[in-house]
Protein backbone atom coordinates (compact mmCIF):
# COMPACT_ATOMS: atom_id res chain seq x y z
CA UNK A 1 0.00 0.00 0.00
CA UNK A 2 2.65 2.26 1.11
CA UNK A 3 4.53 1.41 -2.56
CA UNK A 4 1.33 2.98 -4.56
CA UNK A 5 0.98 5.91 -2.45
CA UNK A 6 4.80 6.43 -3.32
CA UNK A 7 4.33 5.74 -6.79
CA UNK A 8 1.59 8.05 -6.95
CA UNK A 9 3.57 10.96 -5.33
CA UNK A 10 6.39 10.04 -7.81
CA UNK A 11 3.98 10.07 -10.85
CA UNK A 12 2.80 13.80 -9.77
CA UNK A 13 5.83 15.18 -9.17
CA UNK A 14 6.73 13.86 -12.83
CA UNK A 15 4.02 15.57 -14.63
CA UNK A 16 4.15 18.71 -12.97
CA UNK A 17 8.06 18.83 -13.67
CA UNK A 18 7.07 18.19 -17.40
CA UNK A 19 4.00 20.56 -17.06
CA UNK A 20 6.43 23.48 -15.57
CA UNK A 21 9.11 22.77 -18.43
CA UNK A 22 7.07 22.94 -21.50
CA UNK A 23 4.39 25.62 -20.72
CA UNK A 24 2.49 27.40 -23.38
CA UNK A 25 3.04 24.96 -25.83
CA UNK A 26 -0.08 22.93 -24.62
CA UNK A 27 -2.35 22.64 -26.96
CA UNK A 28 -5.26 20.82 -24.47
CA UNK A 29 -5.32 24.07 -22.07
CA UNK A 30 -6.30 26.98 -24.32
CA UNK A 31 -7.35 28.38 -20.87
CA UNK A 32 -3.34 29.28 -19.87
CA UNK A 33 -2.93 30.89 -22.91
CA UNK A 34 -5.86 33.47 -22.37
CA UNK A 35 -4.73 34.13 -19.30
CA UNK A 36 -1.47 36.10 -20.75
CA UNK A 37 -0.86 36.16 -24.12
CA UNK A 38 2.57 35.28 -24.64
CA UNK A 39 4.05 37.83 -26.91
CA UNK A 40 7.62 36.65 -27.68
CA UNK A 41 9.28 40.07 -27.71
CA UNK A 42 11.45 40.41 -31.32
CA UNK A 43 14.66 39.74 -30.69
CA UNK A 44 15.30 43.18 -29.92
CA UNK A 45 19.17 43.41 -30.98
CA UNK A 46 20.84 46.65 -32.59
CA UNK A 47 21.21 46.47 -36.23
CA UNK A 48 22.41 43.29 -37.16
CA UNK A 49 26.15 43.56 -37.61
CA UNK A 50 27.42 42.56 -41.09
CA UNK A 51 29.64 39.73 -41.02
CA UNK A 52 32.76 39.47 -43.81
CA UNK A 53 34.76 36.71 -43.74
CA UNK A 54 38.57 36.85 -43.83
CA UNK A 55 39.72 36.73 -47.61
CA UNK A 56 42.76 34.51 -46.16
CA UNK A 57 41.67 31.94 -44.43
CA UNK A 58 37.97 32.74 -44.77
CA UNK A 59 37.21 33.10 -40.98
CA UNK A 60 33.96 34.90 -40.21
CA UNK A 61 33.61 37.76 -38.43
CA UNK A 62 31.70 41.08 -37.93
CA UNK A 63 32.77 43.94 -40.35
CA UNK A 64 33.73 46.18 -37.22
CA UNK A 65 36.33 44.05 -36.41
CA UNK A 66 37.60 43.30 -39.67
CA UNK A 67 41.26 44.44 -40.95
CA UNK A 68 40.00 46.19 -44.69
CA UNK A 69 42.54 45.17 -46.93
CA UNK A 70 44.34 47.22 -49.99
CA UNK A 71 41.05 45.93 -52.20
CA UNK A 72 37.85 47.22 -51.34
CA UNK A 73 35.25 44.56 -50.14
CA UNK A 74 38.36 42.24 -48.97
CA UNK A 75 38.76 41.88 -45.18
CA UNK A 76 40.91 39.92 -43.23
CA UNK A 77 40.70 38.40 -39.61
CA UNK A 78 44.31 39.40 -38.48
CA UNK A 79 47.21 42.15 -39.54
CA UNK A 80 48.92 39.01 -40.53
CA UNK A 81 46.38 37.45 -42.81
CA UNK A 82 46.52 41.31 -44.15
CA UNK A 83 49.67 41.06 -44.90
CA UNK A 84 49.83 37.44 -46.31
CA UNK A 85 46.62 38.48 -48.60
CA UNK A 86 43.88 36.91 -50.01
CA UNK A 87 43.90 33.26 -50.49
CA UNK A 88 41.89 32.16 -53.47
CA UNK A 89 41.44 28.66 -53.65
ZN1 LIG B 1 42.16 35.12 -41.55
Amino acid sequence: MMKWLLLAVVVVAVLWWLGRGRRGTGAASPSSDAAGPAQKPAAKTAAPEPMVDCAHCGMLLPQADALSGPVADEHYCSEPHRRAGPRKT
